[in-house]
């Protein structure tokens, strides 16, 4: 198949036409025309060992030759191990319980209803998000999503959801009114651009839904699963949430999503008050189960961090990168001009995968597993990328 816009119309024009990508392996992809393009958005996020990673592979194939799919009025040895291990790797201890769903979305419907549950008894329906938070696509998430042009052609919304601004001054008003069930938050906000909460946010938030009797849930569906260097970014703020969602690299790619609740919150769903035909099925629960215990005896937390920190100080030497934000492998890359979409363009033409999420901001999210090549090379690419978009420095004689 050839891509043109013939071959697209049979898509709702709601995705991407930048390529017809046919296969991958490791942090490369290629295209139908026989171009190569070095990935480092990395699915958005999701491509954590990036592509036909050996372990992934293997995982699909051994499962798929073993069982599938089983419904959900049984379990399955992958889903209890999973569990178990998303239990450990998030330090919930004996009282945690774990959700298995199909993406980012779904885990955080399920913590609206974790949210109305929580506050319902009493009255209290109150949820809080941030302003330029991102939560998903389906209604109750796209609730929690205050950007107006994701949300305002679906209105009505799922009522009493409130923003609040990124300051600690605005939280505390938003508690002083009174009946919040949850604030839900993602601890850097990817989509934003990848921005940062102010200094004291998190941690503020934690003492403010413990005062009130609220629910403190963190939306890792993009920092989580190790890409922020520590299997959550909760880890590094010290504070313990009430639930955690993941999805993106907790499959590598194969779609899965999950809520994790810590204490009392585990205690909130009961039979029949949720559930999902594939959520948690064999095939994701294998890919997972390899995939974390891949990242593991790899020690590849290590190289998130040590990559990370290589890939800042590479793209600061660049005039026209005003600072990075982010942590890990999930990094915001802040230009000094507004020329983004323009500099992804550039990127894509020489054969690099990143995007621009704000005028200002591209990000990069590229696999646990590169090295010194991927990073040389995208730092190559990337410099001459900005270079052809570069406000010109020269001045004009006088
Ligand atoms: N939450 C966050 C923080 C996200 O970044 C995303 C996707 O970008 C979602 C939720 C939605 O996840 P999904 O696209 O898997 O439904």
């Amino acid at each position: 198949m050839t891509w043109n816009d013939d071959a697209a119309r049979d898509l709702m024009s709601l995705g991407g036409r930048l390529a017809l990508l046919t296969h991958g392996e490791g942090s490369w992809v290629h295209d139908d025309e026989g171009r190569r393009y070095l990935d480092f958005l990395g699915g958005i996020a999701v491509n954590c060992l990036g592509h036909a990673h050996p372990v992934f592979v293997d995982a699909v194939a051994r499962q798929a030759a073993t069982l599938a799919h089983v419904s959900n009025y049984f379990a399955t040895p992958g889903q209890l191990e999973l569990a178990a291990r998303l239990k450990r790797l998030a330090g919930t201890g004996e009282r945690g319980r774990v959700f298995l769903a199909n993406s980012g979305t779904e885990a955080n419907e399920m913590a609206v209803k974790l949210a109305r549950l929580h506050g319902n008894p009493d009255g209290r329906t109150t949820i809080l998000v941030v302003e330029g938070a991102f939560h998903g696509r389906t209604m109750g998430a796209l609730s929690l999503t205050p950007k107006a042009a994701y949300r305002d052609p679906f209105l009505p919304a799922v009522p009493d959801v409130v923003t609040v601004q990124r300051s600690v001054e605005s939280l505390e008003q938003a508690f002083a009114a009174g009946g919040v069930a949850a604030m839900i938050v993602e601890p850097i906000q990817g989509e934003a651009g990848v921005v940062e909460l102010p200094e004291g946010f998190l941690a503020r938030a934690r003492e403010l839904t413990a005062e009130h009797g609220a629910l403190l849930i963190l939306d890792e569906v993009q920092t989580g699963s190790g890409r922020t260097g520590t299997w959550f970014a909760f880890q590094r703020e010290g504070i313990v949430p009430d639930a955690v969602t993941l999805a993106k690299s907790i499959g590598a790619g194969f779609p899965l999503g999950a809520l994790i609740t810590f204490g009392a919150a585990s205690e909130l769903f009961y039979p029949g008050t949720h559930n999902s035909t594939f959520g948690g099925n064999p095939l994701a629960s294998a890919v997972a189960n390899a995939v974390l215990g891949h990242i593991e005896d790899e020690g590849l937390l290590d190289n998130v961090n040590a990559r990370g920190a290589q890939l800042r100080s590479g793209v600061a030497q660049h005039p026209l990168v005003a600072g990075t934000t982010g942590a890990g492998l999930l990094i915001g890359i802040r230009l000094a001009a507004p020329v983004a979409a323009a500099a992804r363009q550039a990127a894509h033409e020489r054969g690099l995968i990143i995007n621009a999420p704000t005028d200002d901001v591209i990000r990069i999210a590229p696999a646990y597993t590169i090295g010194d090549a991927e990073v040389t090379e995208f730092l190559t690419l990337f410099t001459a990328a900005l270079d052809a978009v570069a406000p010109s420095t020269k001045e004009t004689p006088a």
